[in-house]
């Protein structure tokens, strides 16, 4: 049997190192596919399935793409869920001998995708270890140098709510810990991988030679390095720009479960998944994508530090109370790029001429952004102006050497600006002026030799030439070296033609790799000040979203919070910040909302369906996670004493896929409320008790406001909207509980929303009136009606005959007592009977009377 071809044989020793992944083998200007990776391919990109020989008397399944748009195929694999790999040539094919070496040089994943269309948004990559008593996590963007760890203690539920925070597109586990795999699986439908871990000292090595952070324990280098180790292995790069690394407590942030962010619709909203109307949405009018990736950090982890809240507060009311310069700052912000996601591409060496110019264009405004900035005199403003470098340096070197035109690839010339280098002007002189050189060079040759008739000319085999004619062989110098005898002339050439030809021909050869040379050593260079570039990264970013968020105060008219550590929610005239935006401001109701760990613990809300009641509690948690963010909020005025945590059950939404019915994922919520709020918590009910019968509804709901409304056990500040009327009885019972309700007025077989908060519960469901809102056909609606007359009748009627039931039972109980009494009576009337001394007659009188009134006894007893 015929041998493979060498080149299949190389082709298949690398396929089996990477028999996960889509193999693209680098052909001359192709990326190609074999085999099975070919027939996949071909199908999932919908390219031609063609074949190659590949030596065995058989046909290779091939498909192909061109090198310099595989980005848009590979990402089209990747987000179907493929990992690819990528095969280089290492080595030119010119000096090679023969086949030429390839390489894997990167792995690509969902998590490791980077996205040269530079999306907004993060692509994290998350890392789960198992450590004592918990998990410790670490995330990386690797496209944006940001890397966090944190330790989760031993429970799932706050292991995904972590997690869920980052929305990492891969998540690694060990191999050796199945079991979160699966939990993971169940809860994620990102691509999960199981890696083989390694050890404590490979972990510190790897943490030590790349990202050399500052001293970290065990259980996070661990996590860390187990990260580090699978990207270095996948992408073969040093990852030394990663700079920003934290490691954060989760105690230290107000922390939002995974539900109450999706029922609060913070960063999406829950029926588009989009971020439009969400939080998020509202409050991100970032002008750089890297001020938006912030915003959202901030919204996933609010402060609890008063001091950091009030020092973001204090920076955006004096950028709000400046709306020019506010303005101003949002133009130069306009005009910068995301130069922290030109890091990796340093790190990658895939930075082209565009982005250097991009990166100069951003710190071109920066000399102007920081006396725009110098202008203001809050704590955090003045921090940031005196952290901006303004990178002049760099500046220069970028304005002094790139072309401002420069094409994207740096083989083809045109990079480097003029008079930045004399060979690079020289030799784009030659390529540019060839004719004009040799018109030169002919004009200083007809005048040096006095051969008027002299001559530059060209042929394949000679190149250039120069012809005398016979007439003027005797004015020839030493220095012409013949070439050619013709008829009538000599054709030679001198040592300085050959220079001119060789710079002539090989001028745009040459100026294309002195370019590629000099720019490598000008990225080079630029790479060497990443620290500093980076900082100034983060400068901007927090200006930008300051910015943001004094904008999004100004349009939508919100006022600065007073953020202090006291026990206090105060809100006047709050609104529902993406309502409010939704039906207009002039449309939305604002309310007041009043809550203390003492007489205004708990609010009981009341009111039929569609009064307002979710939009309202959801309103006072979002208030409350933007003011901890250092935002402005929806309110007239409004004080926020710090709050820990932040729950919520709201709706009933069937968890179908994990096979648990309605009411199980109701109860499982509230189980997680009542073990984790604490007495700092905010909680917001909603219906809590509905999914299941009425009585045991009730009961539920009513158990667990006693049990958050308990001091000694919760005590938190709790919203509780229900529809069991019967709950108001509360407020006199249980201190700390206040009843109100979403206020409506009745006209006739309607109702209309007035969507005001006043004290006081609400004894009507208005159930049909709700219905006949929403459209349902009047004869439904009327008999709808008559039932509901039959079962209060019905109702009535029961209430009645229990009534009755009532009295008869008192009755019987007192003709019992009557006659117990009787017998009594009688018992110590026959025993008070003196026989000795009584006559026959008078004792026949007592027998006849005693007989008398037993009769009579037995006659009540009986009726
Ligand atoms: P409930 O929870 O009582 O059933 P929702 O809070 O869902 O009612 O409110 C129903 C609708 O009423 C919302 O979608 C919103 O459009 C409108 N709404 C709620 N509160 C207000 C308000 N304060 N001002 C104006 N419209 C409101």
């Amino acid at each position: 049997m015929q041998e493979l071809t060498p080149m299949m044989q190389q082709y298949m020793e690398i396929k089996q190192k990477v028999k996960d992944c889509i193999l693209f083998f680098r052909l001359g200007d192709f990326y190609e596919m074999f085999f099975d990776d070919a027939i996949v391919a071909s199908k999932e990109l919908e390219i031609a399935l063609t074949a190659r020989d590949c030596g065995n008397n058989e046909k290779a399944p091939m498909c192909g793409v061109p090198y310099h748009s595989a980005h848009s195929y590979i990402a089209k694999l990747i987000e179907k869920g493929y990992k690819v790999a990528i095969c280089e040539q290492v080595e030119d094919p010119k000096l090679a001998k023969g086949v030429v070496k390839r390489e894997i040089t990167r792995i690509i994943t969902p998590g490791t995708f980077i996205d040269e269309n530079f999306s907004r948004s993060n692509n994290f990559i998350c890392c789960v270890t198992e450590v004592e008593n918990g998990f410790a996590l670490t995330f990386v963007d690797i496209s944006t140098g940001e890397m966090y760890a944190c330790l989760v203690e031993n429970d799932t539920q706050k292991l995904i709510n972590e997690i869920s925070k980052y929305t990492p597109n891969e998540i690694l586990v060990s191999l050796s810990e199945p079991d979160i795999y699966e939990v993971l699986k169940r809860n994620y439908n990102t691509f999960i991988q199981r890696v083989n871990f390694i050890d404590i000292d490979k972990c510190y090595e790897l943490i030590n030679t790349h990202i050399q952070i500052a001293t970290v324990d065990d259980t996070i280098a661990l996590s860390v390095g187990n990260l580090l180790n699978y990207l270095v292995e996948t992408q073969k790069i040093s990852f030394n720009y990663i700079k920003k690394f934290e490691f954060y407590k989760i105690q230290n942030y107000l922390q939002i479960d995974f539900n109450t962010r999706r029922n609060l619709e913070l960063t999406e909203s829950i029926i588009t998944r989009s971020k439009k109307n969400s939080l998020l949405g509202i409050l991100d009018q970032a002008k750089t994508s890297m001020g938006s990736r912030l915003i959202k950090k901030w919204l996933e982890r609010p402060l609890i530090d008063v001091v950091e809240i009030n020092r973001r507060l204090d920076a955006v009311e004096e950028l709000y109370n400046n709306f020019t310069l506010l303005v101003q700052i949002e133009e130069l912000l306009d005009g910068i790029y995301d130069i922290e996601r030109l890091s990796s591409k340093f790190a990658y060496k895939s930075i082209n001429a565009k982005d250097l110019i991009s990166l100069k264009k951003s710190i071109e405004v920066l000399p102007r952004l920081k006396e725009l900035l110098s202008k203001f005199s809050s704590n955090l403003l003045k921090e940031l102006c005196s952290n901006l470098d303004t990178l002049d340096d760099v500046y220069e070197l970028i304005h002094s050497s790139i072309d401002e035109n420069a094409s994207v690839s740096l083989k083809e010339g045109g990079i480097i600006k003029e008079g930045y280098d004399e060979d690079v002007d020289r030799l784009r002189n030659i390529s540019k002026n060839s004719k004009e050189l040799l018109i030169q060079y002919e004009e200083k040759e007809r005048n040096l030799t006095g051969i008027k008739n002299l001559k530059i000319g060209y042929n394949k085999v000679f190149g250039y030439y120069i012809e005398v004619t016979k007439s003027n062989y005797s004015l020839v110098p030493e220095r012409y070296i013949r070439k050619q005898t013709l008829a009538n002339a000599e054709r030679y050439v001198t040592e300085e033609l050959k220079k001119l030809e060789d710079e002539i021909v090989n001028a745009e050869q040459k100026l294309i790799d002195l370019e590629y040379q000099l720019f490598c050593e000008i990225r080079d260079r630029v790479e060497s000040q990443i620290d500093r570039i980076q900082k100034t990264a983060s400068c901007i970013t927090i200006i930008d979203a300051l910015c943001s968020f004094a904008r999004v105060a100004i349009d939508n008219r919100y006022t600065k919070p007073a953020v202090y550590l006291g026990d206090r929610i105060f809100i006047k005239n709050g609104r529902h910040p993406v309502v409010e935006k939704m039906i207009g401001h002039s449309n939305f109701v604002p309310n007041d909302t009043e809550l203390d760990s003492n007489q205004n613990r708990v609010l009981i809300i009341t009111g039929p369906n569609m009064a307002g009641k979710s939009t309202y509690m959801r309103q006072v948690a979002l208030i409350v996670i933007m003011a901890q963010m250092g935002c402005f909020v929806p309110a007239e005025e409004a004080q926020i004493g710090i709050v820990d945590k932040i729950f919520s059950r709201i709706g009933a939404s069937d968890d179908i896929s994990s096979g648990q019915s309605t009411f199980m994922v109701e109860m499982s919520e509230v189980a997680n409320i009542l073990k984790n709020a604490t007495s700092k918590s905010l909680i917001i009910f909603d219906e809590v008790g509905r999914g299941t019968s009425t009585y045991d509804g009730l009961s539920i709901a009513w158990a667990v406001l006693e049990y958050v409304a308990d001091k000694t056990r919760i005590g938190a500040k709790t919203l509780f909207a229900t529809h069991y009327h019967e709950l108001t009885e509360l407020e006199d019972k249980i201190p700390g509980v206040k009843n109100y309700r979403v206020d409506v007025k009745e006209e006739g077989k309607n109702i209309i929303f007035l969507r005001k908060i006043v004290r006081g519960g609400c004894d009507s469901s208005y159930g049909i009136h709700v219905a006949r809102l929403a459209g349902i056909p009047e004869e439904v609606l009327q008999r709808a009606e008559q039932i509901l007359k039959k079962l209060e009748e019905a109702d009535i009627n029961r209430k009645e005959a229990k009534k009755l039931r009532r009295e008869i039972k008192r009755e019987f109980t007192e003709q019992i007592e009557f006659f117990s009494y009787k017998k009594d009576e009688i018992i110590e009337k026959i025993e008070n009977i003196d026989i000795l001394n009584i006559t026959p007659i008078q004792a026949l009188n007592i027998l006849s009377e005693l007989k008398h009134e037993i009769i009579k006894a037995k006659e009540r007893q009986l009726l």
